[in-house]
């Protein structure tokens, strides 16, 4: 493919690339981080302790109001921001705008980060709200009294049904010291393995995927690859939508010279990525591993296989060629619902491309083979050798801003931190030695997935639920299930940092959480750079950080040594210590370096010089810091893995009485479930209400009439949306944005009609496609066509 002039070829960018100006420490530092040098970490007795923590967390709220720098709180992309304090006190709105020092953005912003900012003041929990049934209304109660009830309700559960009646619920929205603090509370200290995040809802296929191919999680690649790259496959991802700062990165590079990249999307909708696509390819949901074969065929028969990589560096070849093999283009055209010459276009562009990079998110991950389709993607980069340099590589983009922190800090069931596994003694010996606690204190099974954790209420095994940071009763599936099994559990506690969020309907303590911007703490983005958000607000009334309440729970409850901790940057700090010589190793990171020098991407070991972080993985000269001589991959042989497995298709597929397929997703302006975005009037106004796109054929068989009601049913229930009737989407499917949760005005509960039937391997669910009948709602002027 023909370069333009001024391209950047492979190995010359990261020489070119502005580092990162200084953060003022001003900026950057908090007065808790302060707190830390001179408020000692130990504490005599529980009280004590308790008092050192609460000096911490008041030393943060009484930062005085100056601008500061910080990574976006919203998705994985993670934009630097510059924020500003409001000019006024009548009006407390901070401004946003997009930080050019930061390396992962270089001052791009999309509307949800420039607006947030006017977000964090609206609907505030301010105090600790408690009621002993849920058809009681919420009473204020101090937090010693919500601390007391903790401790006696997990002491009796404890009694009564040992550790594995104790789980919670955690955030991408989690700092990593929130999320390093939960888990060592729960799976050190209370020896049960059940914390899960809504990361299991988000990228645990990526996870999974990534660590069975290439012995590791971590994707290989990094941003400046999109600069390098000559073909672009993005494969279920509305990246215009879901990633737009990464999106108009790559519009920029196709629009100063179109012939340097190509753009191909695989989506069953016509998006706005799509729209910008060289080809798309609109496939039947659930036949994204399908084609992935009909590629690996075509790339065999067009013999542009690298044989040397594939002889030198992986294993399980023969049976992948088998697999493959099966997979015939006129095979893979009729499931898919493609054109042929059009999956031989995809084929022909990746044989010929100098640099193939793969990106993904939610389409590929929330399936019931999302693993296997994982594996899919990076079965064609190893084969064809397009791994471990510049402008090539599969490369998982993130939904949520600290995901990436959450893997690394051991942040689902069968985690522990530095990518360390539950079912691994060793690992679990050398957590426990850090933290700590003894010999065997850490269970060895993998904890409860979040949907295990649903069912654990549901039979009545579960004493006490916490969910903090997310709003499972709007992004889990089956929601009415959700509901119900929420409501047989003893004690729900959501740690919030909004009133009034769907979830609050069933709980009984509602905490107040400090939310970013009020406490200190880091991120990893999708290309793991780490920037440091510091607190540069007040938290409302009494809320306080995540970790701040867990390390005090975990003190109340007689581990003083552990969870006395002065600051969050000595929670970092115990955390990067846990990671040295690990893939993910942050031995050499700490909030002082990062205030000092801004974002730093990992491996980052104690000793690296700021900027040295290496920013792809699996290379021929440093696959990762410590890698044994010859050794390409950390997998037990050195050779990444080659999996053979054929695909599934939909868990629920049409049928005559459910004859469309589902599939729902995000809309630009909102976030998630929307506890910040509904208080945008930009956003708001973009996005007034939700839309059920139904493509005209569709439209006429079933009756539906654009602009008016129609009723979606599911096996598992119905609701009411407006039709937008759009040949965006293929005939066969619908679509509907999964914002509006049942507080909402417009309430549209998109959720509440999918299944939670999940991937073997990762335990995410298929949120992806469900099984539904469309037809007008009762009382619409529309008739069903004959
Ligand atoms: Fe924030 Fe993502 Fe938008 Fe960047 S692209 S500003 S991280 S929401």
């Amino acid at each position: 493919m023909r370069r333009c002039n001024g391209a950047r070829r492979p190995g010359s960018l990261s020489s070119t690339i502005a580092q990162p100006a200084a953060v003022t420490a001003a900026d950057a530092t908090t007065a808790a981080d302060v707190a830390a040098t001179t408020i000692g970490p130990a504490a005599a007795d529980v009280a004590g302790a308790t008092d050192v923590a609460a000096a911490a967390v008041s030393a943060a709220a009484a930062t005085p109001a100056s601008a500061a720098r910080a990574q976006c709180p919203y998705c994985g992309v993670g934009c630097g921001l510059e924020l500003k304090p409001p000019a006024a006190d009548a009006d407390p709105a901070w401004t946003a705008r997009g930080d050019r020092h930061h390396p992962s953005s270089h001052g791009q912003v999309c509307i949800k980060g420039a607006t947030v900012g006017e977000t964090l003041h609206h609907n505030r929990l301010t105090t600790p709200l408690w009621r002993e049934r849920l058809d009681q209304p919420f009473a204020p109660i101090p937090w010693d009294r919500a601390f007391d009830l903790l401790v006696q309700r997990i002491r009796a559960t404890l009694a009564s049904q040992g550790p594995d009646g104790l789980a919670i619920y955690g955030s991408g929205q989690f700092l990593s010291e929130d999320y390093y603090v939960a888990n060592k509370l729960l799976k050190g200290a209370l020896g049960s393995n059940n914390f899960d995040a809504n990361s299991r809802l988000c990228m645990s296929s990526a996870v999974a995927g990534y660590t069975r191919s290439l012995g590791s999680d971590g994707p290989p690649c990094c941003y400046d690859d999109l600069d390098l790259a000559d073909l672009v496959l993005l494969i279920g991802t509305n990246t215009a939508d879901c990633h737009p700062v990464l999106f108009q990165r790559l519009l920029k590079r196709k629009r100063k010279c179109k012939e340097a990249l190509r753009l191909v999307v695989v989506d069953p909708r016509h998006t706005a990525t799509a729209e910008a696509a060289d080809l798309h390819l609109p496939i039947r949901p659930g036949t994204d591993l399908v084609l992935l074969c009909g590629v690996g065929h075509l790339l065999l028969e067009l013999q542009a296989l690298d044989q040397p990589f594939i002889a030198a560096h992986t294993e399980g070849y023969a049976a992948l060629e088998a697999l493959w093999r099966r997979w015939t283009p006129p095979r893979v055209s009729d499931l898919c619902g493609i054109a042929e010459a059009d999956l031989r276009l995809l084929a022909r562009w990746w044989a010929e491309a100098a640099g193939v990079l793969s990106l993904w998110s939610m389409g590929v991950n929330q399936s019931r083979e999302g693993t296997a389709t994982v594996a899919g993607i990076i079965n064609l980069h190893l084969v064809s050798g397009q791994i471990g340099r510049p402008g090539a590589g599969p490369f998982s983009l993130t939904g949520q801003p600290n995901a990436m922190g959450g893997r690394e800090v051991g942040g689902l069931a069968q985690l522990l931190p530095g990518y360390r596994s539950v079912a691994n003694p060793q690992h679990r010996a050398e957590v426990e030695r850090h933290w700590g606690f003894a010999p065997g204190s850490i269970a060895p099974e993998p904890g409860l997935a979040v949907w295990e954790q649903i069912e654990a209420m549901e039979r009545g095994e579960l004493g006490l639920w916490w969910v903090a940071a997310t709003n499972p009763l709007v992004s889990m599936p089956s929601l009415d299930r959700v509901r119900a099994a929420a409501a047989r559990c003893p004690l729900v506690v959501l740690s919030e940092a909004y009133a009034g969020t769907e979830t609050a309907a069933v709980a009984h303590l509602l905490l107040p959480a400090a939310q970013w911007s009020e406490k200190s703490g880091v991120m990893t983005n999708s290309e793991r750079r780490v920037t440091l958000c510091p607190a540069f607000r007040e938290p409302p009334g009494e809320a306080r950080p995540d970790w701040a309440i867990f390390a005090e729970l975990g003190r109340r409850l007689g581990f003083v040594p552990q969870f006395s901790y002065g600051s969050a940057a000595e929670v970092y700090a115990e955390f990067t210590a846990l990671t040295a010589g690990r893939l993910c190793d942050l031995s050499g990171l700490s909030h002082a370096l990062l205030a000092e020098h801004g974002p730093q991407q990992w491996p980052f070991p104690a000793g690296t010089a700021p900027g040295g972080g290496q920013p792809r993985l699996y290379g021929p000269e440093t696959p990762w810091p410590g890698a044994a001589p010859g050794q390409r991959f950390p997998t037990a042989s050195g050779r990444a893995r080659l999996l053979a497995e054929p695909p599934l298709g939909l868990a629920e597929p049409p049928c005559a009485v459910y004859p469309l397929v589902l599939t729902v997703g995000r809309y630009l302006g909102h976030w998630h479930t929307m506890t910040r975005t509904a208080h945008v009037a930009r956003v708001v106004k973009q996005h007034p209400g939700p839309l059920l796109e139904v493509n005209p054929e569709d439209a006429d068989r079933h009756g539906l009439v654009d602009g008016e009601e129609a009723e979606v049913s599911s096996r598992r229930g119905s609701l009411t949306a407006r039709v937008q009737v759009s040949a965006r989407i293929r005939p066969g499917t619908v679509f509907l944005p999964m914002h509006w949760g049942a507080s909402q005005p417009e309430a549209c509960e998109a959720n509440r009609l999918m299944h939670e039937q999940a991937c073997d391997h990762s335990k995410q669910p298929e949120l992806k496609a469900a099984a539904v009948r469309v037809r007008p709602a009762a009382g619409g002027t529309a008739a069903a066509s004959s």
